[in-house]
């Protein structure tokens, strides 16, 4: 049952969508929520519940302690081959069969949008089912198999490393300079799961409002509010993002 103030900002939000070129949808942990995945914010469970993510996702811990932050992202990464694509990454997959250009530029490292079918995809933070070497940053597939743990980079004997942005970490560059573009360019841009609190990407929103876009911000912090160009819509995502395609396109 959707709340009438969700409808009320929904229906306001219907013909832009349905006029819209180009649709920039940002998103956060929140979108990968209800896959199962936890956000930054839950606690964490089980053997990493004394652990913040923060302590371990960054170059130093795992300059400390490599065994430890591998084996959290060994970790995460069962949990993600563990889970499927949700009803709001299938929505944005939808968006692509109506809107003419839909590009995604996503915070999460779960490739989850990618495996629900969505072609265009910014990954800000890299994807943690690909690795690197810590010495020189250099994309590793494959590994001799040994005892070690973490594994060695078979051409420098340097540590495997998950290839996504750590803490403290820069951002890939064309990545960037990608988002930064789309964000200028769109005509609609949608923040989606994402407590906006991790620069640069809660800039983006900003960027597509200085550019004349409608921006529209959703997850389960904010309030119901209509401030043309600017709308806030609180709830969950596999429930709003459908129910926003679904009303937009009822033909489809
Ligand atoms: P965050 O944890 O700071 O915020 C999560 C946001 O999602 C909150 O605003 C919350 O209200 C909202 N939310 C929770 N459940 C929701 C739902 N079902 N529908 C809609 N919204 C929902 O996450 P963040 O802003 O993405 O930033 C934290 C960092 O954590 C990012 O850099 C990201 O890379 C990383 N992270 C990624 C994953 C993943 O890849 N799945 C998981 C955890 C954290």
């Amino acid at each position: 049952m959707i709340h009438p103030e969700v409808t009320a900002v929904l229906n306001e939000l219907t013909p832009i969508l349905r006029q819209a070129q180009h649709v920039v949808i940002l998103t956060g942990a929140g979108i990968s929520a209800e896959s199962g995945l936890p956000t930054f914010r839950d606690p964490m469970t089980g053997l990493w519940a004394t652990y913040r993510p923060e302590e371990l996702g960054t170059p130093q811990a795992f300059r400390q302690n490599p065994r430890l932050v591998w084996e959290w992202f060994a970790w995460r990464r069962e949990l993600v081959a563990a889970a499927a694509p949700n009803p709001a990454h299938q929505a944005l997959v939808a968006l692509e069969h109506h809107v003419p250009h839909v590009t995604i530029v996503t915070q999460n490292v779960d490739g989850l949008h990618q495996r629900a079918g969505s072609t265009r995809v910014i990954e800000l933070h890299g994807n943690l089912t690909r690795f690197k070497c810590f010495v020189d940053n250099q994309p590793i597939t494959d590994w001799k198999a040994s005892e070690d743990v973490p594994p060695r980079c078979p051409r420098c004997g340097g540590l495997v490393r998950p290839d996504v942005v750590w803490f403290g970490e820069r951002l890939p560059e064309q990545a960037l300079n990608d988002a930064l573009t789309a964000a200028k360019k769109c005509d609609m841009f949608l923040s989606i799961g994402t407590s906006g609190t991790v620069e640069p990407a809660a800039s983006l929103p900003y960027r597509a409002l200085d550019s004349g876009a409608a921006v529209v911000v959703s997850n389960l912090d904010v309030p119901n509010r209509a401030t043309p160009p600017l709308y806030y819509i609180n709830g969950r995502a596999g429930v709003l993002l459908p129910e926003l395609v679904q009303q937009t396109w009822p033909e489809a």
